[in-house]
Protein backbone atom coordinates (compact mmCIF):
# COMPACT_ATOMS: atom_id res chain seq x y z
CA UNK A 1 0.00 0.00 0.00
CA UNK A 2 1.22 3.56 -0.54
CA UNK A 3 0.02 6.98 0.75
CA UNK A 4 -2.41 6.95 -2.41
CA UNK A 5 -3.72 3.91 -2.07
CA UNK A 6 -3.94 4.60 1.75
CA UNK A 7 -6.07 8.09 0.71
CA UNK A 8 -7.96 5.83 -1.88
CA UNK A 9 -9.26 3.52 0.38
CA UNK A 10 -10.23 6.15 3.23
CA UNK A 11 -12.34 7.90 0.45
CA UNK A 12 -13.88 4.72 -0.54
CA UNK A 13 -14.71 3.87 2.90
CA UNK A 14 -16.04 7.59 3.37
CA UNK A 15 -18.27 7.39 -0.21
CA UNK A 16 -20.24 4.27 1.54
CA UNK A 17 -20.79 6.64 4.70
CA UNK A 18 -22.00 9.21 2.75
CA UNK A 19 -24.59 7.05 1.23
CA UNK A 20 -25.52 5.07 3.97
CA UNK A 21 -25.32 7.28 7.05
CA UNK A 22 -25.47 6.14 10.58
CA UNK A 23 -28.06 8.29 12.10
CA UNK A 24 -29.41 7.42 15.52
CA UNK A 25 -33.22 7.82 14.83
CA UNK A 26 -34.23 10.60 16.96
CA UNK A 27 -37.56 11.04 15.10
CA UNK A 28 -38.76 8.00 16.63
CA UNK A 29 -38.78 9.98 19.87
CA UNK A 30 -42.39 10.86 20.06
CA UNK A 31 -41.52 14.61 21.89
CA UNK A 32 -38.91 14.91 19.05
CA UNK A 33 -41.48 13.99 15.82
CA UNK A 34 -42.09 18.01 15.12
CA UNK A 35 -38.59 18.76 14.98
CA UNK A 36 -37.48 16.94 11.79
CA UNK A 37 -38.21 17.85 8.63
CA UNK A 38 -38.57 14.98 5.90
CA UNK A 39 -34.93 15.29 4.75
CA UNK A 40 -34.12 14.46 8.91
CA UNK A 41 -33.65 17.57 9.13
CA UNK A 42 -33.66 19.89 12.56
CA UNK A 43 -36.12 22.52 11.97
CA UNK A 44 -36.20 25.75 14.26
CA UNK A 45 -33.19 24.31 16.71
CA UNK A 46 -33.65 27.94 18.43
CA UNK A 47 -37.31 27.00 18.83
CA UNK A 48 -38.75 26.44 22.73
CA UNK A 49 -40.17 23.38 23.68
CA UNK A 50 -41.36 23.97 27.90
CA UNK A 51 -38.13 24.81 29.74
CA UNK A 52 -35.70 24.08 26.95
CA UNK A 53 -34.87 24.55 23.51
CA UNK A 54 -35.01 22.01 20.74
CA UNK A 55 -30.88 21.90 20.67
CA UNK A 56 -30.73 21.89 24.11
CA UNK A 57 -33.06 18.85 24.11
CA UNK A 58 -31.43 16.88 21.46
CA UNK A 59 -28.49 17.50 22.84
CA UNK A 60 -28.91 15.97 26.18
CA UNK A 61 -30.79 12.59 24.47
CA UNK A 62 -27.26 12.42 22.14
CA UNK A 63 -25.23 12.52 25.08
CA UNK A 64 -27.05 10.00 27.16
CA UNK A 65 -27.37 7.95 23.76
CA UNK A 66 -23.59 8.25 23.70
CA UNK A 67 -22.91 6.67 27.01
CA UNK A 68 -25.16 3.78 26.75
CA UNK A 69 -23.89 2.83 23.03
CA UNK A 70 -20.88 1.79 24.36
CA UNK A 71 -21.85 -2.06 24.66
CA UNK A 72 -21.78 -4.82 22.19
CA UNK A 73 -25.14 -3.61 20.23
CA UNK A 74 -25.84 -0.10 18.99
CA UNK A 75 -29.04 -0.82 17.50
CA UNK A 76 -30.46 -2.62 20.52
CA UNK A 77 -29.34 0.95 22.68
CA UNK A 78 -31.20 2.84 19.97
CA UNK A 79 -34.25 0.64 20.78
CA UNK A 80 -34.10 0.70 24.21
CA UNK A 81 -33.76 4.45 24.52
CA UNK A 82 -36.07 5.45 21.90
CA UNK A 83 -38.54 3.33 23.90
CA UNK A 84 -38.12 4.00 27.22
CA UNK A 85 -37.83 8.01 26.77
CA UNK A 86 -41.67 7.33 24.81
CA UNK A 87 -42.51 5.36 27.87
CA UNK A 88 -41.31 7.77 30.41
CA UNK A 89 -42.51 10.68 28.80
CA UNK A 90 -46.29 9.37 27.94
CA UNK A 91 -45.57 9.14 31.96
CA UNK A 92 -45.61 12.54 32.58
CA UNK A 93 -41.75 12.05 33.68
CA UNK A 94 -40.00 14.68 31.48
CA UNK A 95 -36.40 13.62 32.44
CA UNK A 96 -34.93 15.71 29.12
CA UNK A 97 -36.07 18.58 30.49
CA UNK A 98 -35.86 18.59 34.22
CA UNK A 99 -33.26 15.63 35.01
CA UNK A 100 -33.84 15.84 38.40
CA UNK A 101 -37.33 14.16 37.98
CA UNK A 102 -35.38 10.90 36.32
CA UNK A 103 -33.93 10.60 40.13
CA UNK A 104 -37.08 11.54 41.74
CA UNK A 105 -38.98 8.58 39.63
CA UNK A 106 -35.71 6.29 40.12
CA UNK A 107 -38.20 3.33 40.74
CA UNK A 108 -40.26 3.99 37.26
CA UNK A 109 -37.22 4.84 35.33
CA UNK A 110 -35.76 1.33 36.75
CA UNK A 111 -38.73 -0.73 36.03
CA UNK A 112 -39.43 0.68 32.76
CA UNK A 113 -35.61 0.15 31.46
CA UNK A 114 -35.65 -3.95 33.01
CA UNK A 115 -38.82 -4.50 30.91
CA UNK A 116 -37.72 -2.80 27.64
CA UNK A 117 -34.72 -4.65 27.94
CA UNK A 118 -36.15 -7.61 27.72
CA UNK A 119 -38.30 -7.08 25.00
CA UNK A 120 -35.40 -5.86 23.12
CA UNK A 121 -33.53 -8.92 24.29
CA UNK A 122 -36.31 -10.59 22.48
CA UNK A 123 -36.06 -8.55 18.99
CA UNK A 124 -32.34 -8.26 18.80
CA UNK A 125 -30.55 -11.40 20.63
CA UNK A 126 -31.05 -14.08 17.67
CA UNK A 127 -29.58 -11.42 14.69
CA UNK A 128 -26.86 -10.50 17.35
CA UNK A 129 -25.63 -14.04 17.74
CA UNK A 130 -25.65 -15.32 14.32
CA UNK A 131 -23.26 -11.97 13.86
CA UNK A 132 -21.37 -12.49 16.15
CA UNK A 133 -21.23 -16.20 16.69
CA UNK A 134 -22.13 -16.48 20.34
CA UNK A 135 -25.14 -17.45 21.99
CA UNK A 136 -28.34 -15.36 21.78
CA UNK A 137 -28.68 -16.09 25.55
CA UNK A 138 -25.49 -13.71 26.22
CA UNK A 139 -27.03 -10.85 24.82
CA UNK A 140 -26.98 -8.08 27.54
CA UNK A 141 -27.22 -4.15 27.04
CA UNK A 142 -26.46 -3.69 30.81
CA UNK A 143 -22.33 -3.37 30.23
CA UNK A 144 -19.87 -4.71 32.30
CA UNK A 145 -21.26 -8.19 32.32
CA UNK A 146 -23.36 -6.65 35.48
CA UNK A 147 -27.16 -7.69 35.79
CA UNK A 148 -28.14 -4.87 38.41
CA UNK A 149 -30.34 -2.61 36.91
CA UNK A 150 -29.79 -0.08 40.00
CA UNK A 151 -26.01 0.63 38.41
CA UNK A 152 -26.84 0.52 35.47
CA UNK A 153 -29.53 3.27 35.47
CA UNK A 154 -28.04 5.42 38.46
CA UNK A 155 -24.33 5.08 36.51
CA UNK A 156 -25.31 4.41 32.68
CA UNK A 157 -28.17 6.52 32.62
CA UNK A 158 -27.62 8.99 35.70
CA UNK A 159 -24.51 10.30 34.81
CA UNK A 160 -24.90 11.64 31.36
CA UNK A 161 -28.30 13.03 32.90
CA UNK A 162 -26.42 14.55 36.19
CA UNK A 163 -24.16 16.95 33.32
CA UNK A 164 -26.95 19.27 32.31
CA UNK A 165 -28.62 19.17 35.39
CA UNK A 166 -25.81 20.41 37.10
CA UNK A 167 -25.43 23.13 34.66
CA UNK A 168 -28.79 24.33 34.84
CA UNK A 169 -28.11 24.39 38.28
CA UNK A 170 -24.56 26.64 38.33
CA UNK A 171 -26.21 28.90 35.78
CA UNK A 172 -27.25 31.62 37.63
CA UNK A 173 -28.70 33.82 34.35
CA UNK A 174 -32.48 32.46 34.04
CA UNK A 175 -32.42 32.55 30.74
CA UNK A 176 -29.35 30.78 29.88
CA UNK A 177 -30.45 27.45 31.44
CA UNK A 178 -32.52 26.54 28.57
CA UNK A 179 -29.27 26.22 26.69
CA UNK A 180 -26.87 25.02 29.28
CA UNK A 181 -25.64 22.23 27.76
CA UNK A 182 -24.93 23.68 24.25
CA UNK A 183 -23.69 26.43 26.04
CA UNK A 184 -21.08 24.50 27.70
CA UNK A 185 -20.60 22.74 24.70
CA UNK A 186 -19.58 25.50 22.73
CA UNK A 187 -17.42 27.68 25.35
CA UNK A 188 -14.43 25.19 24.44
CA UNK A 189 -12.41 26.34 21.16
CA UNK A 190 -13.21 23.33 19.30
CA UNK A 191 -15.75 20.07 19.45
CA UNK A 192 -12.19 17.79 20.19
CA UNK A 193 -11.52 19.78 23.06
CA UNK A 194 -15.06 19.54 24.13
CA UNK A 195 -15.28 15.86 23.26
CA UNK A 196 -12.14 15.64 25.55
CA UNK A 197 -13.63 17.76 28.59
CA UNK A 198 -16.78 15.71 28.83
CA UNK A 199 -14.51 12.72 30.34
CA UNK A 200 -12.24 14.79 32.25
CA UNK A 201 -13.35 17.76 33.50
CA UNK A 202 -13.17 18.18 37.29
CA UNK A 203 -16.93 19.13 37.84
CA UNK A 204 -18.52 18.38 34.86
CA UNK A 205 -16.93 15.20 33.70
CA UNK A 206 -18.52 11.83 32.88
CA UNK A 207 -15.40 10.02 34.16
CA UNK A 208 -15.42 6.57 34.01
CA UNK A 209 -19.05 6.66 32.76
CA UNK A 210 -17.77 7.34 29.02
CA UNK A 211 -14.48 6.74 27.13
CA UNK A 212 -13.09 8.95 24.68
CA UNK A 213 -14.52 6.90 21.90
CA UNK A 214 -17.91 7.79 23.08
CA UNK A 215 -17.08 11.04 23.19
CA UNK A 216 -16.03 11.72 19.81
CA UNK A 217 -18.82 9.63 18.76
CA UNK A 218 -21.23 12.29 20.41
CA UNK A 219 -19.28 15.37 19.29
CA UNK A 220 -19.45 13.64 15.76
CA UNK A 221 -23.23 13.59 16.10
CA UNK A 222 -23.38 17.04 17.24
CA UNK A 223 -21.43 18.77 14.65
CA UNK A 224 -21.56 16.29 11.15
CA UNK A 225 -25.13 14.24 12.01
CA UNK A 226 -26.95 16.75 13.17
CA UNK A 227 -25.39 19.80 13.29
CA UNK A 228 -26.48 21.17 16.42
CA UNK A 229 -23.88 23.69 16.45
CA UNK A 230 -23.60 26.58 14.24
CA UNK A 231 -20.43 28.46 14.47
CA UNK A 232 -18.15 30.02 11.74
CA UNK A 233 -14.91 28.95 14.39
CA UNK A 234 -13.93 25.74 12.22
CA UNK A 235 -12.79 24.40 15.64
CA UNK A 236 -17.04 23.62 15.27
CA UNK A 237 -16.59 22.39 11.78
CA UNK A 238 -16.61 18.97 9.65
CA UNK A 239 -12.60 18.34 10.81
CA UNK A 240 -12.82 20.08 14.48
CA UNK A 241 -12.95 16.26 15.75
CA UNK A 242 -10.54 12.74 15.46
CA UNK A 243 -12.80 10.01 13.73
CA UNK A 244 -13.96 8.29 16.68
CA UNK A 245 -12.07 4.83 16.91
CA UNK A 246 -14.36 2.00 18.16
CA UNK A 247 -13.94 -1.58 17.69
CA UNK A 248 -15.49 -1.82 13.99
CA UNK A 249 -13.26 0.89 13.01
CA UNK A 250 -10.00 -0.16 14.31
CA UNK A 251 -11.48 -4.35 12.86
CA UNK A 252 -11.44 -2.70 9.01
CA UNK A 253 -8.85 -0.38 9.12
CA UNK A 254 -6.86 -3.16 10.55
CA UNK A 255 -8.02 -5.63 8.26
CA UNK A 256 -7.77 -3.43 4.73
CA UNK A 257 -3.92 -2.98 5.70
CA UNK A 258 -4.63 0.97 6.68
CA UNK A 259 -3.31 1.19 9.84
CA UNK A 260 -0.56 -1.65 9.21
CA UNK A 261 0.88 1.19 6.14
CA UNK A 262 1.19 3.49 9.38
CA UNK A 263 3.45 1.57 11.47
CA UNK A 264 4.98 -1.88 11.81
CA UNK A 265 3.38 -5.24 13.45
CA UNK A 266 5.95 -5.21 15.92
CA UNK A 267 4.99 -1.33 17.20
CA UNK A 268 1.71 -2.04 18.04
CA UNK A 269 2.31 -5.26 19.68
CA UNK A 270 4.55 -3.02 21.68
CA UNK A 271 1.86 -0.50 22.06
CA UNK A 272 -0.57 -2.85 23.47
CA UNK A 273 -2.66 -2.46 20.11
CA UNK A 274 -2.21 -6.04 19.24
CA UNK A 275 -1.92 -8.79 22.40
CA UNK A 276 -0.87 -11.76 21.40
CA UNK A 277 -2.99 -14.90 21.66
CA UNK A 278 -5.72 -12.69 23.79
CA UNK A 279 -8.52 -13.08 21.57
CA UNK A 280 -11.01 -15.71 20.86
CA UNK A 281 -9.98 -18.90 20.35
CA UNK A 282 -6.46 -17.82 20.82
CA UNK A 283 -6.50 -15.59 18.26
CA UNK A 284 -4.45 -12.06 18.50
CA UNK A 285 -6.69 -9.73 20.78
CA UNK A 286 -6.80 -6.14 18.69
CA UNK A 287 -6.96 -3.14 21.56
CA UNK A 288 -7.85 -0.23 19.08
CA UNK A 289 -8.15 2.32 21.63
CA UNK A 290 -4.41 1.57 22.62
CA UNK A 291 -3.50 3.56 19.23
CA UNK A 292 -4.15 6.87 20.90
CA UNK A 293 -1.31 9.22 20.78
CA UNK A 294 0.81 6.68 18.93
CA UNK A 295 3.70 7.98 16.49
CA UNK A 296 3.78 7.42 13.02
CA UNK A 297 7.16 7.66 12.06
CA UNK A 298 6.19 7.49 8.28
CA UNK A 299 3.98 10.42 8.39
CA UNK A 300 6.06 12.14 10.11
CA UNK A 301 8.55 11.95 7.66
CA UNK A 302 6.80 13.00 5.17
CA UNK A 303 6.89 17.02 4.78
CA UNK A 304 3.81 17.43 3.36
CA UNK A 305 1.94 15.32 5.56
CA UNK A 306 3.73 17.30 8.72
CA UNK A 307 2.80 20.75 7.37
CA UNK A 308 -0.87 19.35 6.71
CA UNK A 309 -0.76 18.00 10.58
CA UNK A 310 0.25 20.83 11.89
CA UNK A 311 -1.87 22.90 10.56
CA UNK A 312 -4.56 20.33 11.50
CA UNK A 313 -4.26 20.51 15.53
CA UNK A 314 -3.58 24.05 15.15
CA UNK A 315 -6.76 25.19 13.00
CA UNK A 316 -9.18 22.74 13.59
CA UNK A 317 -8.41 21.04 16.32
CA UNK A 318 -6.98 23.42 18.03
CA UNK A 319 -4.73 21.09 20.50
CA UNK A 320 -1.20 22.01 19.55
CA UNK A 321 0.49 24.13 22.09
CA UNK A 322 3.14 24.79 20.13
CA UNK A 323 4.31 22.96 16.87
CA UNK A 324 3.70 18.86 16.99
CA UNK A 325 6.81 17.41 15.69
CA UNK A 326 5.42 13.72 15.31
CA UNK A 327 2.11 12.65 13.53
CA UNK A 328 -0.25 10.92 15.73
CA UNK A 329 -2.06 8.07 14.42
CA UNK A 330 -5.62 8.36 15.01
CA UNK A 331 -5.62 11.96 13.62
CA UNK A 332 -4.10 10.36 10.16
CA UNK A 333 -7.93 9.91 8.97
CA UNK A 334 -8.42 13.12 9.04
CA UNK A 335 -5.48 14.55 7.72
CA UNK A 336 -5.71 12.41 4.30
CA UNK A 337 -9.28 13.25 4.28
CA UNK A 338 -8.56 17.35 4.36
CA UNK A 339 -5.57 16.66 2.05
CA UNK A 340 -8.00 15.17 -0.74
CA UNK A 341 -11.20 17.58 0.11
CA UNK A 342 -13.89 16.04 -0.50
CA UNK A 343 -14.89 13.61 2.34
CA UNK A 344 -15.38 14.81 6.37
CA UNK A 345 -14.03 12.05 9.57
CA UNK A 346 -17.97 12.14 10.13
CA UNK A 347 -18.31 10.63 6.46
CA UNK A 348 -15.28 8.23 7.19
CA UNK A 349 -17.07 6.83 10.72
CA UNK A 350 -20.37 6.61 9.10
CA UNK A 351 -18.66 4.25 6.27
CA UNK A 352 -16.73 2.30 9.06
CA UNK A 353 -19.68 1.22 10.53
CA UNK A 354 -21.51 0.20 8.12
CA UNK A 355 -18.72 -2.07 6.85
CA UNK A 356 -17.81 -3.09 10.11
CA UNK A 357 -21.34 -3.77 10.72
CA UNK A 358 -22.59 -5.33 7.44
CA UNK A 359 -19.76 -7.38 6.25
CA UNK A 360 -16.71 -6.97 8.30
CA UNK A 361 -18.18 -9.20 11.55
CA UNK A 362 -15.82 -9.87 14.24
CA UNK A 363 -15.21 -13.56 13.59
CA UNK A 364 -13.27 -15.47 10.72
CA UNK A 365 -15.59 -15.74 7.94
CA UNK A 366 -17.06 -11.81 7.37
CA UNK A 367 -18.43 -11.25 4.27
CA UNK A 368 -16.10 -10.26 1.94
CA UNK A 369 -16.97 -11.06 -1.73
CA UNK A 370 -20.20 -8.38 -1.01
CA UNK A 371 -17.93 -6.08 0.86
CA UNK A 372 -17.80 -2.66 -0.86
CA UNK A 373 -14.22 -2.19 -0.30
CA UNK A 374 -13.40 -6.04 -1.22
CA UNK A 375 -10.92 -5.12 -3.79
CA UNK A 376 -8.99 -2.37 -1.95
CA UNK A 377 -8.73 -4.46 1.24
CA UNK A 378 -5.51 -6.49 2.06
CA UNK A 379 -7.01 -8.65 4.01
CA UNK A 380 -8.29 -10.43 1.27
CA UNK A 381 -4.85 -11.71 0.20
CA UNK A 382 -3.72 -12.36 3.27
CA UNK A 383 -6.21 -14.25 5.15
CA UNK A 384 -4.41 -14.06 8.41
CA UNK A 385 -5.18 -11.02 8.67
CA UNK A 386 -8.69 -11.78 9.28
CA UNK A 387 -8.47 -15.66 10.59
CA UNK A 388 -5.70 -14.91 13.30
CA UNK A 389 -7.05 -11.19 15.01
CA UNK A 390 -10.33 -10.68 16.89
CA UNK A 391 -11.17 -6.94 18.10
S1 LIG B 1 -13.13 -7.20 2.38
FE1 LIG B 1 -13.57 -8.48 4.17
S2 LIG B 1 -11.91 -8.08 5.62
FE2 LIG B 1 -11.84 -6.47 4.05
S3 LIG B 1 -13.04 -4.79 5.00
FE3 LIG B 1 -14.44 -5.96 3.73
S4 LIG B 1 -15.36 -7.50 5.07
FE4 LIG B 1 -13.55 -6.67 6.11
Amino acid sequence: MTTDDARHLLESIAQVGREHPSRPPLHEVEIFEPYFDSAGRVIQPDKRDGSCTRRELLLRYLLLNAVLDQGPDTEGVRLLLTRVTNDLYRREVRFLHRPEVFFENLGVAIDRITSVHEVVKNLRSQQWAQDNVTKAARYSLFMDGAHQALSYAVFRWGTPLAVPLLLTRDESDEAHRAEALHRYLVSWPSAEIASRQLKEHHRYGLGKAVGYKATHLYVKWVVHTFRLVEDDNPGWGPFGFEVPFDSNAGRVLFRTGFLLHWATMDDYKDWGVVNEEKGKGGTDYIRVTNIRSKKSALATSDPHLLDLYRRLCREQLQVAKGTPRKVEIQRIPSLLLLDGGRYTPGELDDGLMYIGTHFCFNHAAPLCPACPVEHLCRGRRERDLIEGYRT
